[in-house]
């Protein structure tokens, strides 16, 4: 696994600067980043004292909080550089689609889907006037693909009636189409039109809780709580560092804390397997953060030396 360069000083900008945070943090080589580079380190070479157990957080202040959080997403854009949306799209036509149609199933599984789906309808016309059972043929993979039909359809009604075809660049206008709720629109709006915007999905709420970022569980009260954590620039990319910590490291039922490169800055630290050898062994999603789930990876992934996901019926 790559390891974590926690010294690089990040600019957070003067309006990310949280309350009381002094100038500058995060650029001293002897403060608590380096320290937590140093406690990785130690780690690994099996002489550090492990990070405080979960159960054992003492009291953060706010500005603690912004600080560690702040650091969270530094150390994972260092583990994932090439942190990306892990749907296969070429337009906001064909992103707004998979990821109505990745509820509930693998993003893997819809860029097996997809492709055959997007040669029969390129377009928000052609998708309206499609015959429903031959829509639902295809997406079938899917799961819950009548129910899926019935949205993507209606989608692309919407959009060749109300916006002339194109898919429209607001979260207004997004979440007023069948089937789109905040999630989904911030998704396309993130990927597709470089609006910054946080993505509550299933890890993101269960990382964010583990790290203590917030106690809510309304995903719209944990955007809204992690956004004012974060410059909103930087809202996107966090989202794609999150989710991919959670599909890879952080999981839901057995977190891999022994091989997290996080662990000095997580309170949760000891809810997974402690031992690094058999912590090694829980990474099954992906070894290191490769490969991912997307067939067509983007130019950063592939240079990172990621590899795309094996083709469908591969083992
Ligand atoms: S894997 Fe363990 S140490 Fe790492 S973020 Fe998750 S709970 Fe924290």
């Amino acid at each position: 696994m790559k390891s974590v360069k926690t010294s690089q000083p990040v600019d957070d900008g003067p309006s990310a600067q949280p309350a009381g945070e002094p100038a500058g943090e995060g650029s001293d080589a002897s403060g608590p980043t380096a320290g937590a580079a140093k406690r990785t380190k130690a780690r690994a070479a099996g002489t550090a004292r492990p990070p405080t157990p979960a159960g054992a957080v003492r009291a953060e202040s706010h500005t603690a909080l912004v600080r560690r959080a702040r650091r969270i997403n530094r150390a994972l854009a260092e583990v994932y550089p090439y942190a990306h949306p892990e749907l296969d799209f070429e337009n906001s036509y064909q992103l707004l689609l998979a990821t109505v149609l990745s509820a509930q199933t693998t993003d893997l599984r819809v860029n097996q889907t997809t492709p055959r789906l997007f040669a029969a309808y390129p377009t928000p016309e052609d998708l309206a006037a499609a015959n429903p059972e031959e829509v639902e043929e295809l997406i079938r993979p899917t799961g819950f693909f009548r129910a899926k039909t019935k949205s993507i359809i209606g989608i692309a009604t919407a959009l060749r009636d109300e916006f002339g075809g194109e898919v429209p660049g607001t979260l207004e206008e997004l979440v007023k189409l069948p089937g789109v709720g905040r999630k989904t629109a911030f998704v396309v709006l993130g990927n597709a039109f470089g609006v910054p915007g946080i993505t509550v999905d299933t890890h993101f709420g269960r990382l964010v809780r583990r790290w203590k970022w917030t106690d809510e569980t309304d995903p719209d009260k944990v955007e809204a709580a992690v956004g004012a954590l974060f410059p909103k620039r930087e809202w996107t990319m966090l989202s794609h560092h999150v989710i991919f910590h959670g599909r890879r490291i952080c999981h839901s039922r057995k977190p891999a804390c022994g091989a997290c490169p996080i662990a000095p800055l997580c309170p949760a630290y000891g809810e997974g397997e402690m031992d690094p050898e058999k912590a090694k062994k829980l990474l099954k999603y992906e070894k290191g953060g490769m490969p991912g789930q997307r067939l067509k990876p983007p130019a950063g992934y592939l240079e990172a030396g990621g590899i795309p996901a094996s083709p469908l019926g591969s083992a």
